[in-house]
């Protein structure tokens, strides 16, 4: 027998101790012994390259795996980091799609940057829009399928949701515009193909234009006739204002288009953390898209969990973690994650994401799913008779009584 806790101990320079490498039994017995814990010779675990030392030192999970890890899974990580980006005057966005990342197919995301008055065109799409704010602060306009406009400021830890087909702009605001990362609920979608309103005038008739606005065509005459996407404009006026201006006919909606998330009152809140959730029941208006925005504080593990609803699209924000995901096989795959990275987890996958570094570590995660929802590991366990979950894992019933039993979000909790 060997000890679990032997079979943890690797030492800095990544040699695994002498008990660890007799535990064999670890991964798939049906395959030749995998893993740094199967690995016995001194050289295994050196790397005499050539490599990117910048880059090795970004992922040090990759170059060498905790020894519990075992198997091939789909690449997890991308970035939007080095993501090419399209700049115009006003701002830049940047975007990782399926086709740059094979398994985010429910999730596209956009990362983008708009001057203090920069505007991104008024479009619409094909994909429902979901957005949080990284930096300063936008107005968003929209316009829902009633008819009723809606016009708001969102500021850093704000979100807003904008459904398929419904037209939108934002612009950022002073002192220095804004910069957010946009999820579209759609692996295909682009920031790319979006309906602008330039190219529909543009490609429209004049005649037609002046029937269907009731004007004289020449009002046309100096329309662009390239597209704007996005362009630097004027700052806005107060929001009163814009609001007064768009509200002379017609409702207002319901519920409101944006949620502050960022200053929402926690789902959960331990010592090591606090998980903060927007999905349908408390942003209404988001019926597709649910989210988590995690904070690990140093030395802290968002536990052991899994999501039975959807995927797992992560965005990082701040700090560094390294997340592990269990599939069957047995699989265990470990990447490590800095702030503009993204991450994702299939349905159902068993995952854990530790803070690695010395500061709070934060991530969103965004689930295209209209309510969040989550199994914790441990509420699991000691939610089933200690008795048969003691036969399981040989851990006496005393022990088991001492695990969390209300799904914490974050650990240690106290
Ligand atoms: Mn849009
Ligand atoms: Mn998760």
């Amino acid at each position: 027998m060997f000890s679990r806790r032997d079979v943890l101990v690797v030492s800095a320079a990544g040699a695994v101790t002498a008990s660890a490498a007799k535990a064999a039994s670890f991964g798939n017995p049906d395959l030749p012994p995998q893993g740094a814990i199967n690995a016995k010779g001194p050289g295994n675990l050196r790397d005499p390259g050539p490599q990117s030392e910048a880059l090795a030192k970004q992922f040090p999970s990759a170059q060498f795996p905790p020894p519990t890890d075992v198997g091939g899974m789909p690449m997890d990580w991308a970035s939007f980091n080095n993501a090419p980006k399209r700049v115009q005057n006003g701002g830049w966005a940047r975007q990782v799609t399926q086709e740059d990342f094979a398994i985010s197919d429910t999730i596209t995301g956009v990362n983008m940057r708009l001057t203090a008055g920069g505007i991104r065109e008024l479009h619409w799409h094909q994909a429902a829009e979901w957005a949080i704010m990284t930096y300063g602060s936008c107005r968003v306009t929209v316009l829902d399928a009633e008819g009723r406009p809606y016009v708001a400021d969102v500021n850093e830890g704000d979100l807003w949701y904008f459904p398929a087909g419904q037209p939108h702009s934002l612009q950022g605001l002073g002192p220095d515009g804004c910069e957010f990362v946009i999820c579209f609920d759609d692996g295909d979608a682009s920031e790319f193909n979006t309906l602008l309103v330039t190219d529909w005038f543009a490609h429209t008739p004049p005649e037609v234009l002046a029937k269907n606005f009731g004007v004289p065509a020449e009002a046309f005459a100096k329309i662009p006739l390239q597209n704007l996407w996005i362009f630097q404009g004027k700052l806005p006026g107060d929001l009163a204002s814009d609001r007064a201006a768009v509200g002379k006919t017609g409702g207002v909606p319901p519920h409101p288009f944006i949620f502050r998330l960022g200053s929402s009152a926690p789902a959960k809140e331990s010592k090591s953390g606090v998980l903060r959730v927007a999905d349908s029941r408390n942003f209404n208006v988001s019926t597709t898209i649910a989210a988590a925005l995690v904070t690990v504080r140093p030395g802290g593990v968002r536990e052991m969990h899994w999501h039975p609803n959807a995927d797992e699209w992560q965005y990082y924000i701040k700090g560094k973690g390294r997340m592990t995901v269990f599939n069957t096989g047995p699989n265990a795959m470990t990447m490590d994650f800095n702030a503009g990275d993204i991450g994702y987890v299939k349905k159902n996958l068993g995952h854990y994401v530790e803070n690695t570094g010395d500061t709070d570590l934060q991530f969103i995660g965004v689930f295209r799913a209209s309510r969040y929802e989550e199994i914790s590991l441990s509420n699991w366990l000691t939610h089933t008779p200690p008795a048969l979950v003691a036969q399981h894992l040989n851990v006496d019933e005393a022990t088991i009584a001492e695990w969390p039993d209300n799904a914490p979000g974050v650990m240690p909790k106290a």
